[in-house]
């Protein structure tokens, strides 16, 4: 059986569907890397997400207002999110809102020892070192539908995620 990384974006505290990730997660021994929103999560609700053993989270921007919250971020705002992120616990790894990382970003990334979820636009840009997991639309979902309507969100696909058989993974394990 091949290897499949499910992910989502957008998870958080109001926005989390984990009755329907539990289904799954039941059914399929599925595992989920989420691309959390964590200026939208109590520290309560985080720890207790952390506890669940087939969810892995990782950040998505700070309060994902738009898909370009990240799009110009300097080095220096970049490495203070990233402080921020490290005291969280988050897995060290990111996926800008939008997909729209900017330079300052990458050398953070780069420096803090993280790796990015990115797109292959990006190739050029994105520092040689930094290890990347390129963007692979075929399981990749969202968490609800936060900035207009999600064709890929992940309740919509349900019956057809019940069936999916595979080795599943996280994302941080194959990165
Ligand atoms: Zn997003």
């Amino acid at each position: 059986m091949g290897i499949i990384c499910i992910d989502a974006d957008d998870f958080h505290e109001g926005n989390h569907k984990l009755p329907v990730l539990e289904k799954l997660h039941r059914n399929t021994g599925m595992l989920f890397t989420l691309f959390v929103i964590p200026g939208l999560c109590s520290s309560s609700f985080i720890s207790e997400v952390k506890k669940i053993p087939w969810i892995d989270l990782v950040p998505h921007g700070w309060l994902h207002p738009t898909s370009r919250e990240c799009e110009k971020w300097t080095y220096l705002k970049s490495k203070t999110y990233l402080e921020c992120m490290d005291f969280m616990g988050l897995t060290k790894g990111f996926r800008a809102p939008g997909w729209q990382i900017s330079s300052g970003m990458y050398q953070a990334l780069l420096k803090h020892g993280y790796w990015v979820s990115d797109q292959h636009y990006n190739d050029d840009r994105r520092p040689p070192l930094l290890k990347v997991y390129h963007h692979r639309d075929e399981h990749h979902f969202h968490i609800g539908h936060t900035g207009g309507f999600n064709q890929n969100e992940i309740e919509i696909h349900l019956e057809r995620l019940m069936d999916l058989k595979g080795d599943f993974r996280f994302i941080k394990d194959i990165v």
